[in-house]
């Protein structure tokens, strides 16, 4: 049995669509084989100590949440790099929290907002939101494809440098910005997404994926093989969201 250690950011300001729900799979699927979910909520007053957690998870916000937290997960930006680029720890940011990984999210009223700088990308609010139910085409690990379902509901228009490379190809929905036909941005074991529902319950492979970069940091070797589960309920739950983001996806 193993100890997965994940530091939850934020997880008073960063949580809106039912975000925890990526805690609670995480902590289903690590348990289904024998492994432990061990989460430590990090808060404005605690610090990124590199190496102390195997995978970390910012949730959503709206504006008025990130512009409370902005300035102080800048503050944090050296340790949390130096975790994920250097030592290698896992990280999942969805929604605000993917903006705020970025240089820097410009809000809906011209609230300038610091980002980590860990993700090469920058955010600025649109008029329009763009909202509904999104497909995509991931390719996990060389030769491993897979699809990613979930909802998305923002008005950040997040454009990837270039050379930066996305989560997946948008198959329908919205996506970074609504236009370059890409959604999310990965770096070393870290995946930054738009995609709430919330993301993982409807995602199992992803979760999995996860999970094994998570084991692989605490173990220092590679990520493990996870035996297969059933998955039927979490099927079901992707094939609703995948067939509402093709019948009206990325449509204002
Ligand atoms: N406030 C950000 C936006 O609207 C993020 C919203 C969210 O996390 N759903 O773009």
């Amino acid at each position: 049995m193993t100890t997965i250690r994940v530091g939850h950011l934020y997880p008073d300001y960063l949580n809106i669509y039912a975000d925890r729900g990526n805690i609670a799979v995480l902590a289903a699927r690590a348990a289904w084989r024998g492994h432990r979910l061990d989460v430590v909520e990090l808060g404005l007053g605690d610090a990124i100590v590199p190496g102390e957690h195997d995978l970390y998870y910012l949730g959503g916000g709206q504006d008025r949440e990130q512009l409370l937290v902005a300035e102080n997960l800048a503050g944090k930006a050296e340790a949390l790099c130096a975790a994920v680029l250097e030592g290698g720890a896992a990280l999942l940011a969805v929604c605000g929290g993917y903006q705020l990984l970025g240089r820097g999210y410009r809000g809906r009223h011209g609230e300038e907002m610091p980002g980590v700088g860990l993700l090469p990308l920058e955010t600025l609010a649109g008029e329009r939101r763009m909202i509904g139910d999104v497909l995509l085409e991931c390719e996990l690990e060389p030769g491993l494809r897979t699809t990613v379902a979930g909802f998305e509901n923002h008005a950040g228009r997040t454009l990837l440098d270039p050379g930066a490379q996305p989560l997946g190809r948008v198959v329908a929905g919205f996506g970074n910005d609504g236009a370059s036909g890409y959604e999310g941005c990965r770096l070393a074991r870290a995946v930054g997404t738009y995609l709430h529902g919330p993301l993982l319950p409807r995602n199992p492979r992803l979760a999995d994926w996860l999970l094994a970069q998570a084991l692989a940091h605490r173990s220092g070797g590679e990520p493990p093989e996870l035996e297969p589960l059933a998955d039927a309920l979490e099927a079901r739950a992707y094939e609703l969201s995948a067939g509402r983001a093709r019948s009206r996806g990325g449509r204002f």
